[in-house]
């Protein structure tokens, strides 16, 4: 079976081609993406209304780059998968129109994908692929959650942040220190080259005894520290740098440690983009390795969002029984969709 999974959440538009026969792992074939990075930078952030306008550009040249760099003709495309939430409303129903359409035109079956269940699944794609079931550490530019994985759509969240995102303190941080947008890569890099223990920052809910986070307080502390410097600030950014990716990088350890500790798996599984951080990568490995737990990530390419994301987590829904694609074209997006929600049975779209 033949999947086209399309991706427009927010600012990259992806596609991709996944095979998947009978209960294999599902294989990528190929993949094309745009990044709107570069669009959004002068404005320090994602404007919406230009990311969906670029979404409409970009789409169609890159399914054909798929469909070109696969070999494969859109006749062969068996389901069209997409991204339907949560996301920025207009640049889900860009993905959603074309998937819809393209449907239509094909007379093939589609089928809505959760943007996080896309990025949870994404290790499956990587040359060594984890296993079920395991402790995810699901960490991305809007959400950070760990969770207990026991298989496809069989998810316990086992804690989450209270308020901001890992990704959203690498990148409210990095732009304090006039880093350009998204900063968390920046700073990682800034990082290398400074002292991470030149700053006392804090480890927000470190020894709360639950598996919470909570990352709005480091911020705080992180701009408080940039004005306490003032003038000295450009020449101690380095050192700001690495002493704020420790902080979030300890407290992400820690709590991931004592997910595996709590449910005595010995498998986790990290996700999302603040997942590609070299030192979380380090760190992990090194604590894991002691303690005799396999750790996967995807690649680092497919870290932040993808289109192959979407088709994986499409094709594995189709495997594990739990979704059927569908003929029905009325479309409708969800900006603000549980992953909770998965594991009900979906509601039924209208007809
Ligand atoms: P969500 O998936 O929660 O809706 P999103 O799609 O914006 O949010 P992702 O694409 O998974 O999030 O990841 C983007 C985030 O990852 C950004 O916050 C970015 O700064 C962060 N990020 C990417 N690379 C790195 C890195 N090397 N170090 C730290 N953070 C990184
Ligand atoms: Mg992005
Ligand atoms: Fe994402």
């Amino acid at each position: 079976m033949l999947l086209l999974g399309i991706e427009s959440s927010c600012d990259e538009t992806g596609v991709a081609l996944v095979e998947s026969h009978g209960d294999a792992l599902p294989l990528l074939r190929s993949h094309a993406l745009h990044s709107q990075i570069a669009m959004h930078q002068a404005y320090g952030g994602v404007v919406p209304e230009l990311a969906s306008r670029d979404h409409i550009r970009r789409v169609l040249p890159l399914t054909e780059a798929v469909m070109a760099e696969a070999g494969r003709s859109l006749a062969e495309i068996d389901v069209v998968a997409y991204t339907r939430g949560p996301g920025l409303a207009g640049a889900l129903l860009v993905g959603a129109g074309v998937a819809c359409a393209l449907g239509v035109a094909l007379g093939k079956p589609v089928l809505g994908v959760h943007h996080l269940e896309g990025h949870l699944l994404s290790p499956f794609l990587s040359s060594d692929p984890p296993e079920f079931p395991f402790v995810a550490l699901l960490v991305s530019g809007g959400h950070t959650q760990l969770m207990r994985v026991d298989g496809v759509g069989r998810y316990e969240l086992l804690g989450e942040t209270i308020d901001d995102a890992a990704g959203e303190a690498f990148d409210k941080s990095a732009k304090l220190m006039g880093l350009p947008y998204p900063g968390g890569p920046w700073l990682a890099k800034l990082a290398e080259g400074g002292d991470a223990a030149a700053f006392k920052l804090p480890r927000p809910l470190l020894h709360s005894g639950d598996l919470d986070f909570s990352f709005a307080g480091l911020k705080t502390a992180v701009l408080t520290q940039a004005k306490k410097l003032g003038d000295q600030l450009e020449a101690r950014k380095a050192d700001l740098a690495a002493s704020t990716q420790a902080a979030i990088v300890e407290v992400l350890l820690k709590k991931s440690l004592a997910a595996l500790d709590q449910t005595g798996l010995k498998r986790l599984v990290v996700a999302g983009g603040v997942g590609a951080n070299k030192n979380l990568r380090e760190q992990l490995n090194a604590a894991c390795a002691k303690r005799k737990v396999r750790v996967h990530y995807p690649e680092l390419h497919l870290c932040t969002d993808n289109g192959a994301m979407i088709a994986m987590a499409a094709a594995m829904r189709l495997q594990s029984g739990l979704s059927q694609a569908s003929e029905r074209y009325a479309f409708d997006v969800k900006p603000r969709w549980p992953m909770a929600s998965l594991m009900t049975p979906e509601t039924p779209l209208p007809e």
